[in-house]
């Protein structure tokens, strides 16, 4: 039971900090259908996927024009220290 977890956790590390060149497309396909198949099977790691994805999506959506990567960063960040003030 233990090898079982510890091969998933080894995963859930490989998928997120792969998360956004993942997103970005910047992975070989090798690499991004790992991911793919490894978000399919675990919760843990689709939510913040997913999270990523709509944001990305929402804001070119938006703004109906090409966002840079880099804006995009600032968002989350501007969501992450709000939420980071808001916990305490
Ligand atoms: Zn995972």
């Amino acid at each position: 039971m233990s090898d079982c977890s510890d091969q998933m956790h080894n995963d859930c590390d490989e998928a997120l900090e792969n998360l956004y060149l993942y997103l970005d497309s910047e992975l070989d396909e090798a690499s991004s259908a790992k991911i793919r198949s490894h978000l399919e099977v675990c919760q843990e790691c689709s939510k913040p996927f997913d999270f990523e994805r709509r944001l990305r999506t929402v804001v070119r959506d938006r703004l109906n024009e090409n966002v840079p990567d880099r804006l995009v960063d600032k968002v989350r960040q501007a969501i992450e220290a709000e939420r980071m003030g808001s916990g305490n």
